[in-house]
């Protein structure tokens, strides 16, 4: 049996299509997301990826496009923990968690770290104050064991060339973790069908069972 994990940053409009792609497959996911990037009631429309405008979500639409799948706190604002106090970085991510708790009916013990950015001081503080993950932009080949939760690492960004060859690398470790960003997709159809089919192809392998980041750290 291998348990298979994902995570998906930013909170932006792409996820809703995302989310439709897990829910057909029975995947599970984990959303990062900064709500103190997004408006209440309109779609924030800020950067762009390429030639692709990426649009985040509103708060107000939120709880239906994650409904079913995990949501944790990516911090408020999106800062890189080496560029701000540690109390303030630590505010950032603990008004999101109970953001999330607040909007969600959910726990959140999860975080992803703003840009994979960690310092010893942050990765303590957040430890302290009961986050139970933190994932970080870094990839191993084996995922477990966790020498350090708050220095979570994946195998993979979603779009590596290796996508399966990691992932067999990954099997005789039990745990096979990739993430990424939905507005990588852009609006290209070819690359949404590709992705299409790699979650079916995964949700098709009979000795793969979908887990929530959590999960791994549990
Ligand atoms: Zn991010």
């Amino acid at each position: 049996m291998i348990r298979v994990a994902q995570c998906w940053d930013d909170g932006v409009l792409n996820d809703a299509r995302l989310a439709d792609i897990f829910r057909k497959y029975q995947a599970k996911a984990t959303f990062n997301i900064n709500p103190g990037l997004r408006e209440p009631n309109t779609r924030t429309n800020k950067w762009k990826y390429q030639d692709f405008e990426v649009q985040g979500l509103s708060l107000a639409e939120m709880p239906s496009v994650y409904k079913g799948f995990k949501v944790a706190s990516h911090t408020m604002r999106h800062p890189n923990a080496d560029k701000i106090p540690v109390a303030d970085f630590v505010r950032e991510a603990v008004d999101a968690r109970k953001y999330i708790e607040d909007h969600f009916q959910q726990e959140a013990p999860g975080f992803a770290w703003p840009c994979g950015v960690t310092t010893d001081d942050t990765v303590k503080a957040l430890s302290d104050c009961g986050f139970a993950y933190g994932r970080t932009t870094k990839n191993v080949e084996s995922v477990l064991p966790v020498a350090e939760p708050l220095r979570l690492h994946s195998n993979c960004h979603f779009l590596n060339p290796n996508f399966w060859d990691i992932f067999a690398k990954a099997r005789p470790s039990g745990v096979f973790y990739f993430w990424g960003h939905s507005y990588e997709l852009k609006n290209d159809e070819a690359k949404w069908a590709d992705f299409d089919a790699k979650i079916a192809r995964l949700s098709a392998e009979p000795d793969v069972q979908w887990i929530d980041v959590i999960d791994i750290v549990r």
